[in-house]
């Protein structure tokens, strides 16, 4: 935390930025906890036998898991999914009999729901990955099985009298699914990281929001904020008219984005690719529909999260299919190879047991005792590319060694395609000049290039300022990658989240890098940036960047270059 002099009117406390734009308002505390008081009260509960404790705890979960629905269907995405399923693990049986054991063992009804969500907690913590992230989840039906069973209201966000600045330690999904972004203006939250399902939902809903902001939880409410999801600086009792003229400028900035049409180029007529990154058939469609020249990263990993057996090749080739069918009109599609393992387990693929999964078989690595696998999925692409008539690029995720680009490469050029790999790992980034001489293009999925370059968990909800692409460390892989395709003349994208930050892909531009690949929703606002810079502004930008000390110097660098 940075407070610049006490929490007067220039105090000023920054945080990691994760979804652009100003908001402005009186800061509203989320509640968080249930009131000891109301758990004193309530004491033991006075049931009459232990039947009666496991009636009432019954009642709770059937209570939090119908309120869990309602919001569910209230909203929409990710954010209803995650609402479902918290729903399901409020009616899970495993916690049901957890909390019957140790009402049998004379615990008190509340102690005994404390204890069992302990339970899984542990659990999902030592699993890892996404399972970790759902801690916040198991803590948000903690609460709110406590607060029903003692009487008292859900805990969580107040309903806001007017525009507010939503200020949390972190947030679950229950509390900010149904958030109106007319009256909740800006999110702060202590905790949480880039991938933290609040900055997941604060996307979806286009609420600025910035996470990690050590000394958020001690704002005191009505104090007033102004929240710069850009830059991730929260100003407190700054001037609400001066206020109002920097939000109006962000909503005008961002209307202006949002009419953005392509085609991508900079304000010089150099022209830069922009891509999506899909996850399936109906999302490859959807965003066929944006300005975008193809799919930068089909995950098709995403397909059989659900599925316990492999599907064969012709299944496959049908799967793959609804996905290339929409760029059939010229367009290309990288299709990545299956990219199953630590966060993202598929039951026929993933090895179980890890002891680090992040760093086990995964990706690529899972064809070494298992080259079936990646056979059959590259069987099922070259059906599809030839059936489509698309033009299909494939890529390999985890590739750590020149020897796997090339057999890999081998394998998708007898099948008459195109090959690639990502450069994920930094010894792939520091070989880049190698891995073009047996690829064709590469591809740098930043966030796994952060996550390894910085020995820090993409999850990890505390170590956000660690992984953040602006890095020094990240950037320098980057740019030696984009050298690399230049001196090669082969293609070098993006693909990870940095990429969907305009002022990064600006610098990324000027890094050398051919092409942008994101989530659709954020084309057009970065399609919009690169269209208001010079190709020379591209490369200055990739140069301030590069010599900045830490991101946040390297954010104003950038940020200071193109207002200047
Ligand atoms: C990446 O690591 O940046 C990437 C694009 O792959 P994923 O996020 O699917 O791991
Ligand atoms: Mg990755």
């Amino acid at each position: 935390m940075t407070v610049s002099s006490s929490r007067a009117a220039d105090a000023i406390l920054r945080g990691t930025p994760v979804v652009p734009g100003v908001g402005a308002g009186p800061a509203l505390l989320v509640r968080g906890e249930v009131s000891p008081e109301a758990i004193t009260r309530f004491g033991s509960g006075d049931f009459a036998d232990d039947d009666a404790a496991l009636a009432a705890y019954d009642v709770a979960a059937g209570r939090v898991a119908d309120e869990f629905t309602r919001k569910a269907e209230q909203a929409t995405g990710v954010a209803a999914e995650v609402l479902s399923a918290s729903a399901g693990l409020a009616r899970d049986k495993g916690l049901r009999s957890a909390v019957r054991k140790d009402i049998a063992g004379g615990t008190d009804l509340v102690a005994a729901v404390q204890a069992a969500i302990e339970k899984f907690v542990g659990v999902f913590t030592t699993m890892g990955g996404l399972m970790a992230e759902r801690v916040t989840d198991l803590r948000d039906i903690e609460r709110r099985l406590v607060a029903d069973i003692v009487g008292e209201h859900a805990p969580g966000v107040p309903d806001p009298s007017e525009p507010s600045v939503l200020v949390a330690e972190d947030l679950a999904p229950s509390d900010t699914a149904g958030l109106d972004p007319e009256l909740v203006v800006a999110l702060v939250t202590e905790r949480g990281g880039a991938t933290s399902h609040t900055a997941i939902i604060a996307r979806q809903l286009g609420i600025p929001c910035v996470v990690g902001v050590s000394g958020a939880a001690d704002l005191v409410t009505g104090t007033f904020l102004v929240v710069d999801g850009e830059t991730g600086e929260i100003e407190l009792g700054a001037d609400p008219d001066q206020a109002a003229g920097r939000v109006e400028a962000s909503r005008q900035a961002r209307a202006a984005q949002a009419a953005w049409a392509g085609p991508a180029a900079t304000s010089d007529g150099m022209p830069v690719k922009l891509l999506a990154n899909v996850a399936d058939g109906p999302t490859a469609a959807q965003a066929g529909t944006e300005p975008v020249q193809g799919v930068g990263l089909f995950r098709t990993e995403l397909c059989f999260l659900n599925r316990k057996d492999e599907p064969g090749a012709e299944e496959q080739a049908d799967i793959y299919s609804d996905v290339l069918s929409p760029y059939a009109d010229g367009r290309v599609v990288v299709v990545r190879t299956l990219d199953a393992g630590s966060d993202k387990p598929i039951a026929f693929a993933t090895h179980d047991g890890e002891e680090n999964p992040a760093l086990g078989v995964r990706g690529l690595r899972l064809s070494f005792d298992n080259p079936g696998l990646m056979d059959r999925q590259l069987d099922g692409i070259k059906i599809a590319a030839e059936r489509t008539g698309t033009e299909t690029w494939v890529m390999a995720p985890m590739v750590a060694t020149v020897a796997e680009a090339s057999d890999f490469a081998e394998k998708v050029r007898a099948r008459g395609l195109k090959p690639g790999v990502m450069v994920e790992i930094p010894s792939a980034a520091l070989l880049a000049h190698r891995m073009l001489e047996v690829v064709d293009f590469l591809s740098i999925g930043t966030n796994d290039l952060t996550q390894y370059t910085m020995a820090a968990d993409r999850m990890a909800t505390d170590l956000a300022h660690l992984t953040d692409p602006w890095q020094p460390a990240v950037l320098q892989l980057i740019a030696i990658t984009a050298e690399a395709g230049k001196q090669a003349g082969k293609p070098v994208g993006v693909c990870g989240e940095a990429a969907a930050d305009p002022l990064l892909a600006v610098a990324l531009i000027g890094m050398g890098v051919t092409s942008l690949s994101m989530a659709a929703r954020a084309v057009r606002p970065v399609g919009a940036q690169i269209s208001n810079v010079t190709s020379d502004t591209c490369e200055a930008a990739a140069e301030v960047a590069l010599a900045a000390s830490d991101p946040m110097a390297a954010r104003a660098a950038v940020r200071e270059l193109l207002s200047g």
